[in-house]
């Protein structure tokens, strides 16, 4: 039996990894999706599990064969969805999330309509720039080109089938439970 894809967007430093982590830490069933990304690896990130950290080289290869169900173009780097992987996960029964920006949201839309997107919101714009400095992992350049990505998101946030805003963390997992289990009842 085929399987529901769900595809989470928020901004950066939404906080939307703690929000999917802690829907998965409750519904281990899900699949989490693996991208691919040409961005450095960030402090204790794993290459194969947090994302397969390509070259510009490798990354433009997969584009040019046509390995990508989506991908895009994010403050100045690339991140992109295999295209296989997601067939053969659905295929297996599993019920698959895909945490990718909202361009490859709407790719993966109009690729697979019954795909169902889900926009995790920040309570204000301006909770959500102290909460992307607070995190001292970039510099001022990549945070200020994350600013900019941050508008633009949240203007494609509009097309989305649902919208979680992240005030709580706990009530935004519950929020996101309840829609998903809706979806698949
Ligand atoms: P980060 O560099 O903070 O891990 O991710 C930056 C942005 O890239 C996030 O909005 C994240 O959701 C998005 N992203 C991660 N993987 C993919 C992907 O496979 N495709 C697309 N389109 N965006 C992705």
């Amino acid at each position: 039996m085929n399987k529901k894809l769900f595809v989470i967007s928020g901004s950066s430093g939404v906080g939307k990894g703690t929000v999917i982590g802690g829907f998965l830490k409750r519904n281990p069933q899900f699949t989490l999706s693996i991208s691919c990304t040409t961005r450095k690896m960030r402090p204790g990130e794993v290459d194969g599990v947090n994302y397969f950290f390509l070259s510009k080289d490798e990354f433009k290869d997969c584009i040019e064969n046509n390995k990508f169900l989506e991908w895009a173009e994010f403050a100045g780097n690339y991140y992109g969805t295999k295209q296989k992987y997601i067939h053969q996960c659905l295929e297996e029964g599993k019920n698959l999330i895909l945490e990718i920006d909202t361009q490859g949201a709407i790719q993966v839309k109009q690729k697979m309509p019954e795909a169902v997107l889900i926009f995790i919101a920040p309570p204000s714009f301006e909770i959500l720039e102290k909460r992307l400095r607070g995190r001292h992992t970039e510099d001022e350049e990549t945070i200020q080109k994350r600013l900019e990505a941050v508008k633009k998101e949240l203007e494609r946030a509009e097309n989305f089938d649902y919208k979680v805003i992240n005030d709580d963390v706990d009530r935004a997992i519950q929020n996101l439970e309840d829609i998903i289990k809706g979806e698949l009842a």
